[in-house]
């Protein structure tokens, strides 16, 4: 069977766990390994505060989050109409950040290609990212 939800929600950090929580509910009804809600829950994570650091640069936007399931699939998408990415594959690079200064390491893409099956990202300078995630 197929299900959908969609939720939007404030680019601030105070919503960096409802987001994370938000996911696991959703893919409760697969009947998930601890481990593999855990993984979800740490990939969200790393999207989203991409989505409100990097994208929303601190300012406060919304920021969208898509889930789909089908069979044992969980399919999530994260959203923001941020700044973009200029260089997607330099983005993922391990340890790439444009952030040194704010003591960011460049972990968040690498993270997210090890707790799931598939990440793709697209983006657009002056458009925003979607990050697109599979378990
Ligand atoms: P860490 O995740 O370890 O705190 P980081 O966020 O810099 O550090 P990644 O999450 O791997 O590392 O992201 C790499 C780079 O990709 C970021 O430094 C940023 O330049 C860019 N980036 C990622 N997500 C977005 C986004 N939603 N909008 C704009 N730029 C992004
Ligand atoms: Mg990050």
């Amino acid at each position: 069977m197929k299900n959908r939800m969609r939720v939007e929600f404030d680019s601030i950090s105070a919503n960096e766990a409802f987001a994370r929580v938000v996911v696991a509910a959703f893919m409760a009804q697969l009947n998930p390994s601890m481990e593999e809600v855990a993984d979800v829950k740490t990939a969200v994570s790393e999207a989203v505060t991409n989505a409100i650091i990097h994208g929303y640069q601190g300012q406060v936007h919304t920021v969208e989050i898509c889930g789909e399931t089908e069979g044992r699939r969980l399919t999530v998408q994260i959203k923001d109409t941020g700044v973009g990415i200029p260089d997607v594959e330099k983005a993922m690079e391990p340890l790439y950040t444009s952030r040194p200064e704010a003591g960011r390491s460049g972990m968040g893409f690498l993270f997210m290609e090890a707790f799931m099956d598939e990440v793709q990202v697209e983006s657009e300078p002056g458009k925003g990212t979607c990050v697109t995630m599979c378990k």
